[in-house]
């Protein structure tokens, strides 16, 4: 988009020139080394996991969810807010995406045999649109699961309402091909995104994943907790689970239980952690709040 941008620009004379300044250029210089850069990260072997615990009210651990990171040479630390939209335009995000699937599979095959917390109910992984979008999707997911041997049941894959580009039944077939063997799946950020709930009735969902940027506002804006109670009370009666994302403050995880949320996962429990310390908090089974125990930092 950029480049066209440019292009035009150029094209049409003075008029246009503004359009063409440093900004841009530094942004279109910037997205071409981004490009280029992720283009060798796999084989640099720059990327790796996080693991954000996901836990119930009491600080007990249900699950993590993974998280990808780059720390790449040239560029050093780049969110996957940045590097994700672009992997996803180039189309680097299938090979990537596999990449976290059989690493996240693989670590949880290994914390599967050191013995799971009788809570421990799921690793959660992150989907993106076009991944899901592709016909060989369930295919992939299934071979994952053979060549690590992990409990599928164990594995819950976070989509967005992003992947309603699909049809609403060729997304519920391919869903409905994993629920056979007992693979979740949670729609992420949910509320965020433009498409009507009409899904939620024709999708085999396991849970809600409540965005958060109406968590965040919850203790001082009426409407975000009628967003909230209204998820809660919906998902309720669709036989849905509930998790709360980005919890930083004891205030909120107070209000969101006031409210029936019994799932959490946020900075006020723990930062995603590097392998090593996820490994930790499963021995201890449980993620003390902030208050209670000083936080081991996410390695950058
Ligand atoms: P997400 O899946 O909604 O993940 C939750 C994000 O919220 C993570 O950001 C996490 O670090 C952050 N977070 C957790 N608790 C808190 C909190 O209490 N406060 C605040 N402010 N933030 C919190 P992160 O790791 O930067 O990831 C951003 C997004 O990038 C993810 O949002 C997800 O959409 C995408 N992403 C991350 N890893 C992957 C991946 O492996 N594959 C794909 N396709 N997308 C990924
Ligand atoms: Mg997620
Ligand atoms: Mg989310
Ligand atoms: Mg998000």
């Amino acid at each position: 988009k950029a480049d066209t941008a440019m292009y035009q620009a150029k094209e049409s004379g003075r008029g246009s020139l503004y359009f063409y300044n440093d900004e841009m250029r530094n942004s279109v210089a910037e997205r071409l080394a981004m490009e280029k850069a992720l283009h060798y990260a796999l084989e640099r072997d720059e990327f790796y996991l996080v693991y954000q615990p996901q836990v119930d009210g009491n600080g007990n651990i249900l699950g993590f969810e993974a998280l990808l990171r780059w720390h790449s040479k040239e560029l050093g630390q780049v969110p996957p807010s940045r590097f994700i939209p672009i992997a996803e335009e180039t189309g680097f995000i299938a090979e990537l995406g596999q990449w976290v699937l059989d690493t996240a599979c693989q670590q949880l095959k290994k914390w599967q045999e050191a013995g799971l917390p009788p809570l421990f109910k799921a690793l959660a992984i992150n989907i993106s649109p076009s991944q899901f979008a592709k016909d060989s999707f369930v295919e992939t997911i299934e071979q994952v699961i053979e060549r690590t041997c992990i409990d599928p049941s164990l594995l819950d894959l976070e989509i967005t309402e992003g992947m309603l580009v699909e049809s609403i039944s060729s997304v519920a077939a391919k869903m409905r091909s994993l629920k056979k063997q007992q693979v979740h799946f949670s729609i992420d950020d949910f509320g965020t995104g433009y498409s009507s709930l009409r899904y939620l009735q024709h999708l085999p969902l396991d849970q809600l994943k409540i965005d958060q940027s109406f968590v965040r506002d919850i203790s001082h804006d009426p409407n975000s907790h009628v967003i909230i109670n209204t998820i809660v009370s919906m998902a309720r009666h669709m036989n849905l689970s509930v998790l709360a994302e980005g919890v930083e403050y004891v205030e909120e995880k107070n209000i969101l239980t006031g409210i029936g949320c019994t799932r959490f996962q946020g900075y006020y429990f723990s930062r995603p952690v590097d392998v090593q310390s996820a490994t930790n908090l499963l021995a201890n089974a449980s993620c003390l709040p902030l208050e209670l125990v000083p936080q081991e930092a996410e390695a950058v």
